[in-house]
C-alpha cells in the first residue's frame, strides 16, 4: 500500500474511532431515558469524515475503492456507471478523489464519490435508494485569490517571481507585455525590485488550479521603472496596458490566421478569376491558404464573433467584427469552435480548416473588410491601435489610483492573500 493511501486509511480509522466514546457513553449511562438506546441495533458512526485519496502511480479506481471498504461488486457497478455516462476516464497521478460514507458501524456503504474532471468540472457519483449509482458532471467551484508580492530582485525577474510562487504562465504574460528588458540578470543592484498584484483560482482546499489576470506589476530594473496594468474596458475581457493606457497585449496589426508555413494558393483579385467549380469569371475577395484539413484557424485580431455557421458556398464560416470597422471572414471550415456573440482574443483558436461549401479541397478562404469593403488581406499591415481614449482612459486612470491605494495598504515583504468567492 502506498504511503498516501496508508495515511488516508489511518485517518479513516481515527475518524471511525471518534464515534466510540458516544457509544460507550450511551452504554455506561444510568439514565433510564437512554434505556431505549440499548436496544437500538445500530448507532450512527458520528464524526465519520470523508476520505480524500490521492491517486498514485499504479493505482486504479477499482483498487482505490476496494481498499476503502467498497466491495468488488459495488466497485464494478460504480466503474460501469461512470463508463456508461462519460466513457473511460483517466486519472492523473496526484489527482484527489473524495469518498463519503453512510450507514452504520457494521454496515458502512459508499454514499458519494467525487473527483475533478478537466479544470472546471467535477464528476459526482451518488448512491441511490434503488442500489444504483447516479453519475453527474457538476461545475467545479473555483475561488479567486488576489495575491500580492513586493520583493527585491536578487536575480532576473522570471527567476525571482518563480521562486516566490508566481505561476509560470503569468510570468510569461508579464515578459511578453513588458519586453525582455525587464528580465535582466542583475546581481549587483541593491534597489531593483518588483511589486506584483495578481489573481489565481484555487479549489476549496486552497490548491492552485489556474492563473487569473495580472492586476498590477511594476518592475524596477537598472534605475528604470516598468509598469503593467490589467484592465477590462468592457468589464469582462482583460487586456494589458502601460502607465499611459497604451495597449501592450494586442498587436496593432491583424496576424496571419494560420501558424506555420502555409502556402497561398489563390490571391486577392477583385477583377475576377475563373471560379474552379462555377466555371465562370468572378472576383476572389480574399486569399486562400492551402492548409491541411483540421489545421487550427486563429483569430487575426480581437473582436466579437458576429457569424458562426453554415453559409452556402462558403460552407462553415466565421466572421469576427473588430474595432474601427474592421471585419475578418474565415470560410470552408471543417469545425467551428466559437459561438455568435463570443469575444475572442487575437490568435484565439476559432475553428479548423476544412473543405465545406463550394470547395475543391481543404483550404482556408480568408477575407478582410474595412467598413464593409473588401481589401487585400496581405496588404493590411496596420490596424487602428487599441490604446485607451476618452472615457475608457479616464476609467483606467481611476483604476490605477485604486490599485495604488490597495498596494500601499498591502505593501509588505510577505505574500498577502485575500479570498473571494467567484
Ligand atoms: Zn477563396
Amino acid at each position: 500500500m502506498s504511503c498516501a493511501l496508508a495515511i488516508v486509511t489511518h485517518s479513516y480509522y481515527s475518524a471511525y474511532q471518534i464515534s466510540y466514546p458516544n457509544i460507550f457513553s450511551m452504554h455506561d449511562t444510568d439514565n433510564d431515558d437512554c434505556a431505549e438506546d440499548h436496544h437500538q441495533p445500530d448507532v450512527e458512526p458520528k464524526g465519520l469524515q470523508p476520505l480524500v485519496i490521492t491517486f498514485q502511480k499504479g493505482d486504479s479506481l477499482n483498487r482505490i475503492l476496494c481498499e476503502n471498504r467498497v466491495s468488488a461488486q459495488e466497485a464494478d457497478k460504480i466503474i460501469k456507471a461512470i463508463k456508461r455516462k462519460f466513457g473511460n476516464i483517466t486519472f492523473q497521478i496526484g489527482q484527489e478523489l473524495t469518498l463519503e460514507f453512510a450507514g452504520s458501524i457494521n454496515d458502512i456503504a459508499l454514499s458519494k464519490l467525487s473527483f475533478r474532471h478537466l479544470t472546471d468540472a467535477e464528476i459526482v457519483i451518488t448512491a441511490q435508494e434503488n442500489k444504483q449509482y447516479l453519475v453527474e458532471k457538476k461545475p467545479f467551484l473555483l475561488y479567486k485569490d488576489v495575491r500580492f508580492l513586493s520583493q527585491k530582485l536578487d536575480s532576473s525577474f522570471s527567476v525571482s517571481a518563480k521562486e516566490s510562487g508566481v505561476p509560470s504562465k503569468m510570468i510569461r504574460t508579464a515578459i511578453l507585455n513588458l519586453g525582455n528588458v525587464v528580465n535582466i540578470k542583475n546581481k549587483n543592484s541593491t534597489d531593483d525590485h518588483f511589486k506584483f498584484l495578481y489573481e489565481v483560482y484555487c479549489d476549496k482546499n486552497g490548491n492552485f488550479v489556474k492563473s487569473g489576470n495580472i492586476l498590477y506589476l511594476s518592475i524596477r530594473v537598472k534605475n528604470k521603472e516598468h509598469f503593467l496594468y490589467g484592465f477590462a474596458k468592457d468589464g469582462k475581457n482583460t487586456e494589458y496596458y502601460n502607465h499611459q493606457g497604451e495597449c501592450t497585449s494586442i498587436k496593432s496589426s491583424l496576424v496571419r490566421p494560420l501558424d506555420g508555413r502555409v502556402p497561398i494558393t489563390s490571391k486577392f483579385n477583385l477583377k475576377g478569376r475563373w471560379h474552379p467549380i462555377k466555371g465562370y469569371k468572378r472576383a476572389h475577395k480574399g486569399v486562400d491558404y492551402g492548409a491541411c484539413s483540421g489545421t487550427p484557424v486563429l483569430a487575426a485580431g480581437p473582436g466579437v464573433i458576429t457569424q458562426a455557421g453554415y453559409a452556402g458556398g462558403f460552407g462553415n464560416t466565421i466572421t469576427i467584427t473588430h474595432n474601427s470597422g474592421y471585419k475578418t471572414v474565415y470560410a470552408h471550415l471543417s469545425k467551428i469552435k466559437v459561438k455568435r456573440g463570443q469575444y475572442v482574443k487575437q490568435r484565439h483558436h476559432i475553428g479548423n480548416v476544412g473543405s465545406t461549401g463550394l470547395s475543391t479541397g481543404a483550404h482556408l478562404h480568408y477575407e478582410v473588410l474595412i467598413n464593409n469593403k473588401h481589401v487585400n488581406p496581405l496588404s493590411v499591415t496596420k490596424m487602428p491601435n487599441f490604446n485607451l481614449t476618452g472615457t475608457d482612459l479616464n476609467k483606467f486612470k481611476q483604476n490605477i489610483q485604486k490599485i495604488k491605494m490597495e498596494i500601499k495598504s498591502k505593501d509588505a515583504p510577505t505574500v498577502y492573500v485575500t479570498e473571494r468567492k467567484l
